[in-house]
């Protein structure tokens, strides 16, 4: 089992000028509601600061959490909640893409899915604005357990094969708690370095 790290909530915003001051190097967590971002930073994290299974939608801003004194990650609203009600979907870019346009400091951005779902528009969306921003990023296929080792296996690969190199497909179970840790190097020293 991973060693708890030390975990602090600072802050929640949506706009620039109240993001905390960029004093150390940002990593992301983003994902559809209910791919279980909130689980796999639980898991990560050795905490349970964030929470899981709050109404979708209902966590609409950005919250700065400082990891271990060393860097600052931060939880996304999750996507796909609000299909059809256009105000809060265009909200929900403005946010994210003025995040990823603003935050000089980001190092990197972990898209979380659930490992049974298919690409789709929005991870479509996100991968251009990852590309566009120039901003390094990894996906974490979630719920792991809900798929034989051969499938999740194969879908690990299909996808890390679509993407190519640059992009690292983890495959984990953050209800395990298995695979997580091998996202650790990734996040915690190389990105932010
Ligand atoms: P979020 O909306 O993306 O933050 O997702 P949550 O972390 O709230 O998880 C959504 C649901 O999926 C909850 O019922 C979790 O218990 C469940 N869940 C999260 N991770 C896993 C996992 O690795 N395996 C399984 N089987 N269920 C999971």
């Amino acid at each position: 089992m991973m060693r708890a790290m030390k975990i602090l909530f600072m802050k929640s915003a949506k706009v620039p000028k109240d993001y905390p001051f960029p004093y150390k190097p940002e990593i992301a967590v983003v994902g559809r509601s209910n791919a279980g971002k909130s689980s796999f930073i639980n898991a990560f994290t050795g905490s349970k600061i964030a929470k899981v299974s709050a109404t979708p939608g209902k966590t609409r801003l950005l919250q700065f959490f400082d990891l271990n004194d060393k860097i600052y990650m931060v939880d996304m609203p999750g996507y796909g909640f609000a299909k059809g009600n256009r105000d809060e979907v265009e909200s929900w870019k403005l946010m994210i893409e003025t995040y990823l346009e603003e935050r000089e400091t980001l190092k990197g951005v972990l898209l979380i899915m659930d490992i049974r779902r298919e690409w789709s528009d929005e991870e479509e969306m996100l991968k251009q604005w990852f590309e566009h921003h120039d901003k390094k990023w990894a996906v974490v296929l979630n719920k792991a357990d809900k798929l034989s080792r051969s499938a999740m296996l194969q879908k690990q690969k299909s996808l890390q094969k679509e993407l190519g190199p640059n992009v690292p497909v983890f495959a984990v179970s953050s209800m395990k708690k298995q695979g997580v840790e091998e996202a650790k190097n990734l996040l915690l020293i190389e990105w932010p370095r």
